[in-house]
Protein backbone atom coordinates (compact mmCIF):
# COMPACT_ATOMS: atom_id res chain seq x y z
CA UNK A 1 0.00 0.00 0.00
CA UNK A 2 1.02 3.32 -0.86
CA UNK A 3 2.31 5.33 2.12
CA UNK A 4 4.94 7.24 4.07
CA UNK A 5 8.06 5.82 5.75
CA UNK A 6 7.82 6.75 9.14
CA UNK A 7 10.32 6.22 12.16
CA UNK A 8 9.22 4.46 14.98
CA UNK A 9 8.50 5.24 18.09
CA UNK A 10 12.46 4.87 19.61
CA UNK A 11 11.48 2.84 22.98
CA UNK A 12 9.00 0.88 21.22
CA UNK A 13 12.06 0.26 18.48
CA UNK A 14 14.71 -0.56 21.52
CA UNK A 15 11.89 -3.18 22.58
CA UNK A 16 12.59 -4.84 19.37
CA UNK A 17 16.52 -4.95 20.02
CA UNK A 18 17.70 -4.65 16.74
CA UNK A 19 19.81 -1.82 17.35
CA UNK A 20 19.35 0.55 14.68
CA UNK A 21 16.79 2.96 13.88
CA UNK A 22 13.09 1.40 12.71
CA UNK A 23 11.00 3.06 9.93
CA UNK A 24 7.19 1.92 9.40
CA UNK A 25 5.41 2.16 6.73
CA UNK A 26 2.28 4.93 7.89
CA UNK A 27 -0.78 6.03 5.94
CA UNK A 28 0.03 9.25 7.48
CA UNK A 29 3.42 10.98 7.27
CA UNK A 30 3.25 10.97 10.95
CA UNK A 31 2.54 8.19 13.73
CA UNK A 32 2.02 8.87 17.55
CA UNK A 33 3.08 6.37 20.23
CA UNK A 34 0.43 6.73 23.35
CA UNK A 35 2.15 4.24 25.24
CA UNK A 36 6.18 5.98 25.24
CA UNK A 37 4.37 9.67 24.20
CA UNK A 38 6.45 10.39 21.02
CA UNK A 39 5.27 11.99 17.80
CA UNK A 40 7.75 10.81 14.67
CA UNK A 41 7.51 11.32 11.37
CA UNK A 42 8.65 10.92 7.78
CA UNK A 43 11.53 13.63 7.70
CA UNK A 44 14.80 13.21 7.70
CA UNK A 45 18.13 15.05 8.48
CA UNK A 46 16.89 18.06 9.96
CA UNK A 47 15.28 19.12 13.40
CA UNK A 48 14.55 16.88 16.06
CA UNK A 49 13.76 12.72 15.27
CA UNK A 50 10.91 12.48 17.59
CA UNK A 51 9.02 14.81 19.44
CA UNK A 52 8.17 14.11 23.00
CA UNK A 53 4.67 14.67 23.97
CA UNK A 54 4.98 14.95 27.65
CA UNK A 55 5.08 19.28 27.34
CA UNK A 56 1.77 18.44 24.86
CA UNK A 57 -0.87 16.74 26.26
CA UNK A 58 -3.10 18.09 24.11
CA UNK A 59 -1.53 15.85 21.60
CA UNK A 60 -2.03 12.91 22.80
CA UNK A 61 -5.84 13.84 24.06
CA UNK A 62 -6.12 14.84 20.30
CA UNK A 63 -4.91 11.62 19.19
CA UNK A 64 -6.78 9.65 21.83
CA UNK A 65 -10.22 11.45 20.09
CA UNK A 66 -9.54 10.36 16.56
CA UNK A 67 -8.84 6.55 17.81
CA UNK A 68 -12.11 6.76 19.53
CA UNK A 69 -13.65 8.64 16.80
CA UNK A 70 -12.45 5.45 14.80
CA UNK A 71 -13.79 2.74 17.48
CA UNK A 72 -17.20 4.00 17.95
CA UNK A 73 -17.84 4.75 14.41
CA UNK A 74 -15.15 2.98 11.96
CA UNK A 75 -14.07 4.14 8.72
CA UNK A 76 -16.70 6.72 9.38
CA UNK A 77 -15.19 8.15 12.11
CA UNK A 78 -11.94 8.27 10.67
CA UNK A 79 -13.44 10.12 7.50
CA UNK A 80 -14.84 12.83 10.03
CA UNK A 81 -11.43 13.16 11.05
CA UNK A 82 -10.05 13.30 7.81
CA UNK A 83 -12.41 16.38 6.98
CA UNK A 84 -11.27 18.30 10.31
CA UNK A 85 -7.84 17.72 9.41
CA UNK A 86 -8.11 19.02 6.40
CA UNK A 87 -10.27 22.03 7.36
CA UNK A 88 -7.50 22.21 9.62
CA UNK A 89 -4.76 22.48 7.16
CA UNK A 90 -6.19 25.05 4.88
CA UNK A 91 -6.74 27.10 8.03
CA UNK A 92 -3.01 26.66 8.86
CA UNK A 93 -2.07 27.61 5.57
CA UNK A 94 -3.63 31.15 5.61
CA UNK A 95 -2.77 31.53 9.03
CA UNK A 96 0.47 29.81 10.34
CA UNK A 97 1.16 32.21 13.37
CA UNK A 98 -1.87 31.42 15.04
CA UNK A 99 -0.48 31.41 18.79
CA UNK A 100 -1.24 28.17 19.91
CA UNK A 101 0.17 26.67 17.01
CA UNK A 102 3.90 28.86 17.16
CA UNK A 103 4.13 27.81 20.72
CA UNK A 104 3.57 24.22 20.07
CA UNK A 105 5.80 24.36 17.39
CA UNK A 106 8.58 26.22 19.37
CA UNK A 107 7.53 23.58 22.15
CA UNK A 108 7.84 20.43 19.76
CA UNK A 109 11.84 22.17 18.66
CA UNK A 110 10.09 23.31 15.26
CA UNK A 111 10.30 25.95 13.26
CA UNK A 112 6.39 27.48 13.82
CA UNK A 113 6.52 27.91 9.55
CA UNK A 114 7.75 24.33 8.70
CA UNK A 115 5.49 21.93 7.28
CA UNK A 116 6.67 19.13 9.39
CA UNK A 117 5.07 21.09 12.16
CA UNK A 118 1.63 21.42 10.80
CA UNK A 119 0.20 17.93 11.53
CA UNK A 120 1.41 18.05 14.96
CA UNK A 121 0.82 21.52 15.72
CA UNK A 122 -2.93 21.19 14.40
CA UNK A 123 -3.96 17.85 15.59
CA UNK A 124 -6.06 19.28 18.86
CA UNK A 125 -7.89 21.88 17.26
CA UNK A 126 -8.65 19.27 13.87
CA UNK A 127 -9.79 16.32 16.88
CA UNK A 128 -11.81 19.15 18.77
CA UNK A 129 -13.05 19.88 15.52
CA UNK A 130 -13.98 16.17 14.12
CA UNK A 131 -16.21 16.47 17.54
CA UNK A 132 -18.01 19.45 16.43
CA UNK A 133 -18.49 17.44 12.67
CA UNK A 134 -19.73 14.43 14.84
CA UNK A 135 -22.48 16.68 16.81
CA UNK A 136 -23.86 18.04 13.96
CA UNK A 137 -24.06 14.54 11.50
CA UNK A 138 -25.97 12.42 14.91
CA UNK A 139 -28.35 15.50 15.29
CA UNK A 140 -29.18 14.67 11.62
CA UNK A 141 -30.86 18.39 11.75
CA UNK A 142 -29.38 19.66 8.34
CA UNK A 143 -31.55 22.89 7.28
CA UNK A 144 -30.47 26.59 6.64
CA UNK A 145 -30.89 27.39 10.41
CA UNK A 146 -29.48 23.90 11.60
CA UNK A 147 -26.64 24.75 9.42
CA UNK A 148 -25.66 28.15 10.16
CA UNK A 149 -26.92 27.95 14.29
CA UNK A 150 -23.33 24.86 13.84
CA UNK A 151 -21.21 27.76 12.13
CA UNK A 152 -21.84 29.90 14.35
CA UNK A 153 -21.09 27.69 17.35
CA UNK A 154 -17.78 26.57 15.46
CA UNK A 155 -16.75 30.05 14.90
CA UNK A 156 -17.10 31.11 18.36
CA UNK A 157 -14.53 27.97 19.48
CA UNK A 158 -12.30 29.16 16.01
CA UNK A 159 -12.17 32.69 18.07
CA UNK A 160 -11.39 31.18 21.19
CA UNK A 161 -8.00 29.01 19.34
CA UNK A 162 -6.96 32.46 17.80
CA UNK A 163 -8.31 31.40 14.38
CA UNK A 164 -9.72 34.30 12.37
CA UNK A 165 -12.76 33.24 11.65
CA UNK A 166 -13.55 35.76 8.22
CA UNK A 167 -10.52 34.06 6.85
CA UNK A 168 -11.16 30.24 8.07
CA UNK A 169 -15.19 30.01 7.55
CA UNK A 170 -14.69 29.60 3.77
CA UNK A 171 -13.81 26.21 4.83
CA UNK A 172 -16.43 25.04 7.15
CA UNK A 173 -18.80 26.77 4.44
CA UNK A 174 -17.30 24.00 1.73
CA UNK A 175 -17.77 21.21 4.50
CA UNK A 176 -21.69 21.91 5.50
CA UNK A 177 -21.78 22.13 1.60
CA UNK A 178 -21.39 18.89 1.26
CA UNK A 179 -23.52 17.86 4.15
CA UNK A 180 -26.45 19.85 4.26
CA UNK A 181 -28.31 16.63 2.77
CA UNK A 182 -28.45 13.53 4.98
CA UNK A 183 -28.70 9.86 3.62
CA UNK A 184 -31.85 8.77 3.13
CA UNK A 185 -33.04 6.72 5.93
CA UNK A 186 -33.55 2.84 4.09
CA UNK A 187 -29.80 2.76 2.58
CA UNK A 188 -28.38 3.51 6.28
CA UNK A 189 -27.64 0.32 8.86
CA UNK A 190 -30.72 -0.44 10.44
CA UNK A 191 -29.59 -1.34 13.98
CA UNK A 192 -28.22 2.54 14.46
CA UNK A 193 -24.77 1.90 14.83
CA UNK A 194 -23.48 3.47 11.96
CA UNK A 195 -22.99 6.83 11.34
CA UNK A 196 -25.34 8.95 8.32
CA UNK A 197 -22.91 11.40 7.06
CA UNK A 198 -24.24 13.80 4.60
CA UNK A 199 -24.55 12.54 1.14
CA UNK A 200 -22.20 14.46 0.00
CA UNK A 201 -19.30 13.14 1.90
CA UNK A 202 -18.57 10.16 -0.21
CA UNK A 203 -18.30 11.02 -3.68
CA UNK A 204 -14.89 12.06 -3.42
CA UNK A 205 -13.26 10.62 -0.42
CA UNK A 206 -11.13 7.33 -0.32
CA UNK A 207 -12.09 4.47 2.13
CA UNK A 208 -8.33 4.11 2.67
CA UNK A 209 -5.20 5.87 2.83
CA UNK A 210 -3.85 9.15 4.58
CA UNK A 211 -6.14 11.86 5.47
CA UNK A 212 -5.52 14.13 2.98
CA UNK A 213 -7.25 10.90 0.55
CA UNK A 214 -10.01 10.06 3.16
CA UNK A 215 -11.69 13.37 3.22
CA UNK A 216 -13.36 14.79 0.19
CA UNK A 217 -11.92 18.11 0.86
CA UNK A 218 -8.33 16.89 -1.18
CA UNK A 219 -6.12 19.99 0.40
CA UNK A 220 -2.61 19.41 0.74
CA UNK A 221 0.01 20.62 3.36
CA UNK A 222 2.62 22.48 1.13
CA UNK A 223 -0.24 23.43 -1.42
CA UNK A 224 -0.19 27.56 -2.00
CA UNK A 225 -3.16 28.94 -0.19
CA UNK A 226 -4.50 30.39 -3.61
CA UNK A 227 -4.49 26.30 -5.17
CA UNK A 228 -6.97 25.71 -2.17
ZN1 LIG B 1 6.61 3.58 21.84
Amino acid sequence: MAGHLVRYCPLCADALGVGEAVWLMSPDSWQVCLRHGYWSDDSRGRGPDFVRLAEMPEAVTAHQGRQQLAERWGPDGEELFADAFQVAVYWWTRMPDVVCWVRRAWTAGLDAREMRAAPLVIYPEAAELAGAMLDFECAGRRDTADRSRWLAGVEQVMAGWGVDVAEGRQALLMWLGRHRRGVPAPSGPADGSGLLLGVGHSRIASRTGPVSQRSFLTWQLGMAAADM
